[in-house]
């Protein structure tokens, strides 16, 4: 199996000694951080798997589907509908973007103080470490923050298969129209890579597909609400990070299986983490595979994780679509009022992300909310602080955490939040 992988890493353009090392700390990493754990679910034994396999089965399953015909499609935003993905006969990946690779080459292309988020993307393709984006048919990019759009016209030089993503920052009638637009070009540019148009039929199934591991996820969320916490926030994180990698049916019924056992913990008052453990709620930029960071450094602290307010998260998982229409048209505009929903700190003004922290603040029953910005992420780290005042307006403390990829300010976090943990007892 070894050499069989080797081959397909070999054909697919990989340089197999950067790969290596890449997989290998990932492989030291999950070991210290997920599998050093206590009293996890048996449940996450699948995830332990995927985990174990993310560059080699799942890669495996991708290149067989091409093989039959399928187109691979890669992205870095939850604003990539799936479902027009889906019902064109495509199988939608995120991409890899949640670690340091390649830093030097990166800075080539990238002024140093970009978000750790995006050169990490440049690192993977610059790196050739991969499997994903190198299987993928088309990569489709958007035009999100300014750090985004800019570095993606010099991603454009490099690879020849990217497609560009206009996307509103407004939430009005005209952004709504933009992003019509674009989601209709969108439909229209799968449809031409695999050859298979979009018809009401497929398009309610991919609509079903993607909701159902959406429920499937929702239902998980919900019961992180008990006390003692059912599941830890880094086992809670990975579920929600391979959402993005894996077969969207089989990834459904792993995650309802995790819940069935999790409501038996419930019932029997056994979590992951004594009752009565302070219990906080993570918001703000996304954490990628295999960004482990912040909640390796919380739940090694004395505080559980109950609920992440990320696109890695409930802002990117939290709405489903309507499953009522029955033209192309009346879904598509059903998928356009769904994403439109999303709110990103990219939107100018954005009142509802504010309004989803303090909901999900009450739901999960949270002591205290950690906001984390990734340095040099603009429309994140402005956010905080009016976030911040507003949670502190309502006596839910709240503290900002600016960091990035590398492991040098660990020691320094962790002292900074074990006094915040300490407050909130
Ligand atoms: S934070 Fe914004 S730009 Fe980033 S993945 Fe989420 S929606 Fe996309
Ligand atoms: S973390 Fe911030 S700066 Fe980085 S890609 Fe996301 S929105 Fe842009």
């Amino acid at each position: 199996m070894g050499e069989d992988y080797r081959r397909m890493w070999t054909d697919l353009g990989l340089d197999l000694g950067a790969h290596d090392a890449l997989v290998g700390a990932l492989g030291k990493a999950y070991q210290d951080i997920y599998l050093a754990q206590k009293d996890r679910p048996l449940g996450m034994g699948y995830f332990d798997f995927v985990m174990s396999e993310v560059h080699g089965l799942r890669i495996r399953e991708l290149l067989d589907e091409k093989k039959a015909g399928r187109r691979i499609i890669g992205s870095y935003c939850v604003f990539v509908p799936e479902e027009i993905v889906l019902a064109a006969n495509a199988t939608l990946v995120g991409l890899c973007s949640g670690a340091d690779f390649a830093m030097e080459e990166v800075e080539r292309y990238l002024p140093r103080n970009t978000c750790a988020l995006i050169k990490s993307s440049f690192g993977f393709k610059l790196g050739k470490v991969c499997p994903y984006f190198e299987s993928a048919d088309m990569i489709v990019v958007e035009n999100t923050c300014d750090g985004k759009k800019k570095a993606y016209e010099t991603l454009n030089d490099l690879v020849s298969n990217l497609y560009v993503m206009d996307l509103p920052q407004v939430k009005s009638e005209n952004g709504r129209e933009l992003l019509k637009t674009e989601y209709n070009r969108f439909r229209k540019a799968v449809e031409e890579l695999t050859g298979v148009a979009v018809t009401a039929e497929s398009l309610k199934q991919a609509i079903r597909t993607v909701n159902a591991k959406r429920a499937a996820i929702h239902r998980l969320s919900s019961l992180r609400k008990a006390d003692p916490a059912p599941i830890s926030g880094l086992d809670a994180l990975l579920a929600n990070q391979v959402f993005f990698y894996d077969n969207p049916a089989r990834f459904t019924v792993s995650v309802e299986k995790i819940c069935d056992e999790l409501e038996g913990r419930i019932k029997e008052e056994k979590g992951a983490f004594l009752a009565g453990t302070p219990r906080i709620l993570v918001s703000g930029c996304p954490q990628a595979v295999p960004n482990w960071k912040l909640p390796f450094i919380v739940e090694t602290s004395g505080a559980v994780i109950v609920g992440e307010e990320s696109c890695v998260g409930e802002r990117g998982t939290r709405n489903l679509t309507d499953e009522s229409g029955e033209t192309v048209e009346q879904m598509m505009d059903a998928i356009i009022d769904r994403y439109f929903q999303v709110d990103c700190a990219i939107f100018t003004p954005n009142p509802d992300r504010l309004e989803h922290i303090r909901e999900m603040a009450a739901e999960y029953r949270a002591d205290g909310v950690i906001h984390y910005g990734l340095q040099f992420c603009q429309p994140y780290l402005m956010e905080a602080i009016p976030v911040e005042k507003a949670l502190e307006g309502q006596d839910i403390p709240c503290m900002r955490v600016e960091t990035d990829y590398s492991m040098e300010d660990v020691g320094q976090l962790k002292t900074r939040i074990e006094a915040f943990i300490e407050q909130l007892r």
